[in-house]
């Protein structure tokens, strides 16, 4: 493709993206192709002469599109948003034409800078200590990781890493029965083995009880145990749960244990004022996470991960083989000592379009605007009879259909997975479901980037007239 070429389709694809964007609600939010519907279209074999990119586009129209599921139509509520923003898109697209590969500050001085000041950015836009220094990493589970390992290493004088794990007692981490898997995985990952990630439980709210981490971390050294790093979930992935940080952290302190926050959807909410609560004792964490890529408007992946001790981060991640010596080294940020990935992309750049295009202000707005047509849909539902709400957290509300006359637990989980199967398959919204308790839930999570008051209530219209079918047995 010549450079004539690429500015036609170039142009052509832009004004393509354009009208996605303002028909994108006319799409069945999640995908309703088949498994191996798309598979099955696809050339068996790789073409051996190039074709022409009007061909490739009118595949990519027709076989990849219905295979899509819409995670930027407003009617998307499902799991957490993985927003994205007009400018975030463009930053992207440069980022995608400079094609540089950021992984130490001489490949490209601006990657590393600009990363290290939009860091800095976020860490006082979520009112996070400035002690804190932030990596961007691809994803939460990534960080998490990361925290772990260096918990680990900075516990044992950096020993695992040069001769191994043979010589330690077991060592524990702690977290709630509602952290998300990947401290699970990272757990695994580690060799830790997933027995030694000890689960704490929730109090109503589904948020950890400190009185039953403080007697497992007590009766863990008395075993012989060596208490590594509790995680606290700012942000729950089921329910958006909030852990006690304050009180986990007087625990953390007073045994010496490694406190990471997992706040990757919740953390963006901490850009407003009224929910900085949710961090009180922040100052005694030693790593956080939040995600930009879910609900701050930026392009999956962009992970924004927070550590006190900078130093021991790089110490456990750093690596210096004689290709990777420069003039610089040393001196200047390399950010491929700040964890897993040696190659990185230029994440920072879309960051920083969307803040400086959307402004603190306006961020702050559109959030606002999210968690008030979440809380405006959980009154309708507390008002309407046939339906429970269980639980609203920021923009998430989890709510069940229970009908007059159905009981037993059995039946209301059965009518409730029917009815998001019903609700995903008309194509007008896409749901995700939880449990809380036995209960099976339906989560709502209001939060895509343009998503409007209107958009949610004749979603919930919707969800009545499906509900109602159910009940009377017409469907
Ligand atoms: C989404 C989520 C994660 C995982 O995020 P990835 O970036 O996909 O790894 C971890 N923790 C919480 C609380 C989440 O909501």
């Amino acid at each position: 493709m010549n450079i004539e070429e690429f500015k036609k389709h170039g142009h052509a694809m832009v004004d393509w993206i354009a009208s996605y964007y303002e028909n994108v609600r006319d799409y069945p939010v999640k995908s309703q192709v088949k498994p191996g519907e798309v598979f099955e279209q696809i050339a068996d074999k790789a073409p051996e002469r190039g074709e022409s990119m009007d061909h490739i586009f009118e595949d990519f129209r027709e076989i990849i599109m219905p295979g899509i599921t819409h995670w930027q139509s407003p009617n998307f509520y499902a799991y957490f948003p993985a927003n994205t923003s007009f400018p975030s898109l463009l930053g992207d697209m440069l980022a995608s034409a400079l094609g540089s590969q950021c992984m130490i500050w001489d490949t490209s001085p601006a990657a590393a800078e600009l990363e290290e000041k939009v860091m800095v950015w976020l860490r006082d836009m979520l009112g996070l200590p400035s002690s804190f220094s932030g990596v961007i990493q691809d994803t939460a589970s990534t960080a998490t990781l990361c925290a772990l390992i260096t918990a680990r290493e900075k516990l044992s004088n950096y020993q695992p890493n040069s001769d191994g794990l043979f010589n330690f007692s077991p060592m524990r981490v702690y977290c709630s029965t509602e952290v998300h898997s990947s401290v699970e995985k990272a757990v695994k990952i580690m060799g830790m083995g997933k027995s030694n990630l000890v689960k704490i439980g929730v109090d109503e709210k589904m948020s950890l009880n400190p009185k039953l981490l403080k007697q497992a971390i007590e009766e863990d050294i008395k075993k012989g145990y060596q208490p590594l790093a509790v995680v606290a979930a700012i942000g729950s992935t089921g329910t958006a749960a909030i852990d006690p940080l304050s009180d986990m952290a007087e625990v953390c302190e007073q045994y010496g244990v490694w406190l990471h926050v997992d706040a990757a959807y919740a953390g963006s909410a901490l850009i407003l004022e009224e929910y900085r609560w949710m961090i009180e004792g922040i100052e005694k964490a030693d790593s956080f996470v939040f995600n930009p890529h879910k609900w701050l408007m930026t392009n999956f992946d962009c992970s924004a991960y927070f550590v006190k001790d900078e130093q021991a981060l790089i110490k456990t991640f750093s690596i210096l083989p004689e290709y990777l010596k420069t003039n610089t080294t040393g001196t200047v940020k390399d950010y491929r000592d700040w964890g897993i990935q040696l190659g990185r992309r230029f994440r920072s750049l879309k960051l920083w379009f969307v803040i400086r295009s959307f402004g603190v202000e306006g961020i702050k707005s559109v959030l606002r605007n999210h968690i008030r047509i979440a809380e405006n849909l959980s009154a309708k539902i507390r008002e309407h009879s046939d339906f429970e709400e269980l639980s609203t957290s920021l923009n998430l509300v989890c709510f069940r259909y229970k009908p007059e006359g159905v009981t037993g637990i059995d039946e209301l989980n059965r009518i409730n997975k029917q009815l998001i199967d019903l609700l995903n398959e008309s194509g007008k919204m896409y749901l995700t479901h939880t449990k809380i308790g036995d209960n099976m839930v339906l989560r709502l999570v209001a939060g895509q980037t343009n998503v409007t008051e209107e958009d949610v209530l004749s979603s919930w219209s919707t969800i009545q007239e499906i509900a109602a079918k159910i009940k009377s047995k017409t469907i």
